[in-house]
């Protein structure tokens, strides 16, 4: 596997890592695994002076950073400044909340006095996707370090450089070596980590298919994971929506990060009431679509990040409009701005039925799917017959009706009469074919936690009178 950079705007190969060896695995391998023993017995202060290091140091290379990213994946270069900050902000908010998201608990028994304590279990090895290459290893690094859980990633091949950034400026922070480190190797040396002992758990976040491979491997050797998937989330406008208040953030609700992310609106289900003008609004906003130049302020649609992801969205969406759905807006063949540069121009679709293999997949770019229901009732079943389960919105006259639209759909997360974004405190995760295991909040510092019971008699002299309880 050839872990290369080439720039998504031109085509052009910009630079090839080499590969890794078995032998530099086996001694980051032991240097992470130092690195839990020696942290189990610190207290977890100094970890967070340096996590806030690390995340001055992010943003005192924060342009660098983004026009790595710009380079790897041709994200739009203001949009990878605001991930570089998003970054920063996950590893401040762990730095600052660790203490108090680890506290022990006390839980009163019959038996005694009973607590829980959360510890540290050992190496992490982070599987993680290009399409935000810092913030979702920051996802699972920064609660991690906080724990005492020292994290081994692997970026996909196409971001390189802002992978080996990410671990060098982590390190020049004064992260000790071997709390964040950065993997060129391939699928089968990852097969060898997950096995090892010294590994008590995996992370990916990706598609489906690298899930049931990665979660496959997480069973064999009985290690645990967490699974962040693809999603087909949708957007439900209901009759009293504020079409007006909606049209502010249609924009970024599909086309942020030229449509490559696993939360965008990928299925926009409006009553027949708004259909009409709510697809007028959806066209106008995506006919403000500028692709071009990412480092161009003045773009704001970038190239995708690979050809393959080009060419196979184009096809996607023929395959679509083949099985009868309507090219509502847009057009495939529409001049781009350079020769080889991995473009997808936005469109939207329409008519796509339950017949439709398009129905249940997930378009990773800039596609806006719009669906006309009845009502509500039709709303909910609609977006509940997927194969996913990942995020979603929700719009109503009133925020509590949306909200309690949102109970009904079967995500992981819905955002009612908002905008939606990632900040650290709020969990992030799906159900379904989304995966399972929450990122970020408490729930993503406790994903890899030993949550320990430690039972305590005060009396100390055994009463089986109170401890009979626990044997029935
Ligand atoms: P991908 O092809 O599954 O790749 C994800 C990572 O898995 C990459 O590092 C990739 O490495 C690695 N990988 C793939 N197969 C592997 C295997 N057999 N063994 C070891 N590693 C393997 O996904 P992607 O195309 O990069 O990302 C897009 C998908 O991620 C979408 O479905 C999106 O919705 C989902 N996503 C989910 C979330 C979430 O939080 N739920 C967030 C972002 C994205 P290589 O690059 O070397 O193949």
């Amino acid at each position: 596997m050839a872990y290369q950079s080439i720039y998504p705007y031109t085509g052009e190969l910009k630079k090839t890592y080499e590969n890794q060896s078995d032998e530099y695995v086996e001694d980051k391998l032991q240097k992470a695994d130092a690195l839990y023993h020696e942290w189990r017995n610190q207290p977890l202060d100094g970890r967070a002076e340096i996590l806030h290091a690390v995340a001055d140091n992010l943003m005192k290379h924060q342009d660098e950073l983004a026009k790595a990213m710009v380079q790897d994946m041709g994200k739009l270069f203001g949009e990878a400044k605001a991930e570089v900050a998003l970054s920063a902000m996950i590893a401040n908010w762990y730095a600052d909340n660790a203490k108090d998201l680890l506290r022990p608990q006390r839980v009163y028994t019959i038996m005694g006095d009973a607590h829980y304590e959360y510890h540290s279990t050992g190496v992490i090895m982070a599987v993680e996707p290009w399409n935000f290459p810092y913030y979702q290893v920051m996802r699972v690094f920064a609660p991690n370090f906080m724990l005492g859980n020292p994290v081994m990633f692997k970026q996909a091949s196409s971001v390189p450089t802002t992978a080996s950034l990410l671990e060098k400026y982590t390190l020049e922070a004064g992260a000790p070596e071997g709390s964040l480190v950065n993997l060129f190797v391939t699928y089968d040396q990852i097969e060898k980590i997950i096995a090892d002992p010294r590994v008590s758990g995996v992370a990916l976040t990706g598609s489906e298919r690298a899930g049931q491979k990665i979660a496959a491997e997480a069973g064999k050797y009985l290690k645990k994971s967490t699974m962040e998937l693809g999603g087909s989330d949708p957007f439900i406008v209901l009759d009293d929506a504020d079409l007006d208040d909606i049209k502010k953030i249609l924009y970024m609700a599909r086309l942020f990060n030229a449509g490559q992310e696993c939360t965008s609106a990928k299925r926009f289900i409006v009553t027949e009431k708004n259909y009409d003008r709510f697809l007028e609004m959806l066209k106008e906003e995506f006919s403000k679509a500028k692709m071009g130049d990412p480092m161009n302020p003045k773009t704001t649609l970038a190239p995708l990040s690979s050809k393959s992801a080009a060419d196979d969205l184009h096809q996607q969406v023929k395959d679509a409009i083949a099985h009868g759905a309507t090219l509502a807006y847009g057009n495939l063949d529409a001049p781009t701005p350079t020769p080889n540069g991995f473009w997808m121009p936005a469109v939207i679709l329409t008519d796509v039925t339950r017949d439709n293999p398009a129905y249940y997949q997930e378009f990773f770019g800039p596609v806006g799917v719009v669906y006309k229901v009845a009502d509500e009732e039709e709303a909910i079943k609609l977006a509940n017959d997927s194969h996913y389960g990942l995020g979603g919105q929700v719009f109503a006259g009133h925020s509590k009706h949306a909200a309690e639209v949102a109970s009904k759909i079967e995500t992981g997360a819905v955002y009612c009469n908002n905008f939606r974004g990632s900040i650290p405190e709020l969990q992030f995760g799906g159900v379904k074919n989304s995966g399972y295991g929450r990122e970020l909040g408490r729930a993503g510092i406790l994903a890899f936690a030993n949550e320990q019971m430690i039972m305590r008699n005060p009396y100390d002299k055994i009463d089986l009178n109170h401890t009979i309880g626990g044997f029935v």
